[in-house]
């Protein structure tokens, strides 16, 4: 028996170099890839039916002897025709193949055989168009049963890859399992060698099912097993220890100028738990643009700080960083903290400015006890000399090499690692978490803080925006600033598209020419759209005109209007974030959607945002009405190697997770099979 696993395609009968080429294509290189190639549909051709009961126009499956076929030449120049009349006891019925001249020679007259295809209406009457056939008397793989249908490329049909998958299935029976007997008797699956027949050749749907139940559970458990491995190797590091002082904890919290939800009350005690620990936290703190995270990140800062260790936060941009600088500066101004700012342009100390070398060399010192800063953070010659906890904010922003970098500012002499909190104003669904950030613990901050006003929310239509014009002009004169977003950058081919370009030159010349207007968009230099972004915050603009880019995490409390053009273009979750770009401060704000569609869908999705204000419920109903790859952060995540599972599958999310925390539990040593398998399969980031 052949190694299905490591055999390549090649050593089997009928593939050249030239088919394993473009197999290769298919991303099959063993045998075992092949099974892994997964039907996307099944033709249903389970029932075979009399020729009697045959309509125009749908699928069905006969069994009928062919009285007579022949090739004609087509009346379209250069085609050929081969008609045939096949018979059962009910009837007659013609079937037509195109181009395919050798069939007169593998369908002969007088045989009996099994066709299957779709039934069309011509000239003639209805006749089967280019129905699928095999002999009758063999098990049948194209016809009378489940039909597996499979994405084709050049020079592989699927029929093709219905027989090679089919004839490779005595193979199958050699592929072992690595799933313990414990988990599928809890899980109820079957064994991989029968899913894996049965993905490809299910005798009924009950089996179909079967099959894909125990390979989604599979890609859904080994992605959890991974993830809590990377997990369990984390924390076999040491962290600092936190001397947490409650009592000064407490302080901050009542002299800050509102009371805490209880979601943040929650977030900072589960950060302050890990922090007394000596294994690393690692956390994500996840919440709605405004939900409050600085200050939980500022509380467990406070506590770093008083117990004689350092803290990092870096933000994507400098805008950002220096927005942080100033809030933590002034939130625990009685605290005797030394805070610092360190970014590629600007390098200050308590708000004084301090040479670049200086300020280095005091964090080195620790002289400093919190920096906050941009990816100058994670600079070579960035040391600190105690740090205790490393905030990323924004982390989708990050890639994985820069997360670790942040890690290892810390001494390395005494082989501590810090703590590690992650933040992001991404809301997503809880299960999805787990299915994403299955390495981390999880905060979530699903609270508002009290008072928060309401962005009023608007779908307009198009004869309306001139009135839309005529607020925005109101508001403006009344001092407040508009965003105005567009789904491009530039003028495309994508016909009724709105581009920032265009929109941009149409308000500064046509509509408000008045008013000051900037552009804003990805294809700017990072320092020149920090320059826009900060020049809009000082009011040097009354109008911005940006594309998606526009600055998650910065504040703008005068804006007063965002304005979404071609809003069907964006997420719900997107489309949510650009909303809370307004409203955060006492002015009323409002958004207004703009799109020119007329699909009763997408108005129904654009209208949940005028009920929905939960960017957790809205991220819910994005994904079920987008499907994940929409996210932002899933794609990097190899996200979309889930070629089965569900992200629907709430249960099974849930029951995967379970089990792998119980393998991990029990010691994935004890499960060498398992620990091989999650090696080989997949990369995570
Ligand atoms: P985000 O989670 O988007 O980073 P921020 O931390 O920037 O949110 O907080 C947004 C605003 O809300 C800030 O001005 C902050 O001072 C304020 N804020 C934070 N927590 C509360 C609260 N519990 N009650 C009222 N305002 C709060
Ligand atoms: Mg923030």
């Amino acid at each position: 028996m052949l190694d299905v696993e490591k055999t390549k395609i090649e050593k089997i009968a009928g593939i050249g170099s030239k088919m394993a080429k473009r197999l290769k294509k298919l991303g099959i290189q063993t045998v075992l890839d092949f099974f892994y190639y997964f039907p996307i549909r099944y033709d249903d051709f389970s029932k075979v039916v009399s020729i009697a009961e045959l309509k125009p126009y749908q699928t069905y499956c006969i069994k009928a002897r062919i009285l007579d076929i022949q090739n004609q030449r087509s009346p379209k120049k250069g085609m050929i025709l081969t008609t045939a009349l096949l018979s059962d006891k009910t009837g007659s019925v013609r079937a037509v193949w195109y181009n395919q001249p050798f069939l007169t020679g593998v369908l002969r007259k007088g045989e009996e055989f099994l066709f299957a295809g779709k039934t069309e209406y011509g000239p003639f009457g209805f006749f089967l168009q280019n129905p699928a056939y095999e002999k009758a008397e063999s098990e049948a793989i194209h016809t009378a049963r489940l039909v597996p249908v499979y994405s084709e490329t050049e020079g592989i049909s699927s029929k093709w890859l219905r027989k090679k998958i089919y004839s490779l299935l005595p193979v199958a029976e050699a592929i072992s399992d690595y799933l313990p007997e414990e988990v599928k008797n809890s899980q109820n699956l079957i064994n991989l060698n029968e899913a894996l027949s049965k993905i490809h050749f299910p005798r009924s749907h009950q089996e179909l099912e079967e099959a894909r139940r125990r390979l989604a559970f599979d890609e859904l458990f080994l992605l959890q097993l991974k993830m809590l491995k990377i997990k369990k190797e984390w924390q076999k590091h040491k962290a600092p220890l936190i001397n947490v002082d409650v009592n000064l904890i407490r302080s901050l919290v009542l002299k800050l100028p509102f009371k805490l939800t209880n979601a943040q009350r929650k977030a900072a005690w589960e950060i302050l738990q890990d922090l007394q620990k000596d294994r690393p936290m690692n956390r994500l703190l996840e919440g709605d643009v405004g939900s409050g995270k600085t200050v939980v990140a500022a509380i467990a800062m406070l506590a770093v700080a008083k117990s004689n260790h350092q803290s990092a936060f870096m933000a994507p941009t400098e805008i950002l960083a220096i927005q942080h600088y100033q809030t933590l500066t002034h939130l625990l101004i009685d605290y005797d903290i030394s805070i610092a700012l360190l970014t590629s342009g600007k390098s200050e100390l308590n708000h004084k400015k301090e040479k670049r070398g200086e300020l280095i060399k005091k964090i080195a010192k620790k002289e400093v006890d919190i920096v906050v800063g941009t990816h100058s953070l994670i600079q070579s010659n960035v040391k600190f000399a105690r740090l205790g906890l490393a905030i990323i904010d924004e982390q989708h922003r990050f890639g994985v090499r820069q997360r670790a970098l942040l890690r290892e500012r810390g001494n390395k002499a005494n082989k501590e690692v810090p703590h590690l909190l992650s933040m992001s104003a991404t809301p997503i669904p809880r299960t999805l978490s787990f299915v994403l950030y299955g390495d981390l613990d999880l905060s979530i901050l699903d609270e508002m803080p009290k008072g928060r006003q309401k962005v009023s929310t608007h779908l307009i239509p198009p004869q309306k925006r001139p009135d839309a014009y005529q607020f925005i002009e109101n508001e403006i004169k009344k001092g407040r600033q508009i965003f105005v977003i567009c789904p491009l950058i530039e003028e495309s081919d994508k016909l009724g598209v709105k581009s920032a370009e265009v929109e941009y030159k149409k308000l500064k010349e046509e509509i408000f020419p008045e008013f000051k207007i900037g552009l804003l968009h990805g294809k700017m230099k990072t320092k020149e759209k920090e320059k826009i972004m900060e020049d809009f915050k000082n009011k040097k603009y009354d109008i911005l005109v940006s594309t998606a880019v526009v600055e998650v995490g910065v504040d703008v409390p005068n804006a007063s209007v965002m304005m979404i053009e071609g809003a069907e273009r964006f997420g719900l979750a997107q489309l949510h974030q650009f909303r809370g770009r307004v409203g955060r401060a006492e002015h009323k704000s409002y958004c207004f959607l703009f799109t020119e569609t007329g699909s009763q869908k997408t108005l129904k999705r654009l209208y949940s945002l005028i009920h929905l204000d939960d960017g957790f419920k809205l991220a819910e109903k994005d994904l079920e009405l987008r499907g994940p790859g929409e996210f932002y952060g899933t794609k990097q995540h190899g996200f979309l190697d889930l070629k089965l599972a569900s992200l629907f599958d709430k249960q099974m999310i849930l029951q995967a997770k379970k089990e792998a925390e119980r393998i991990i539990e029990a010691g994935l040593e004890n499960y060498p099979a398992l620990g091989e398998k999650i090696m080989t399969s997949g990369k995570l980031d």
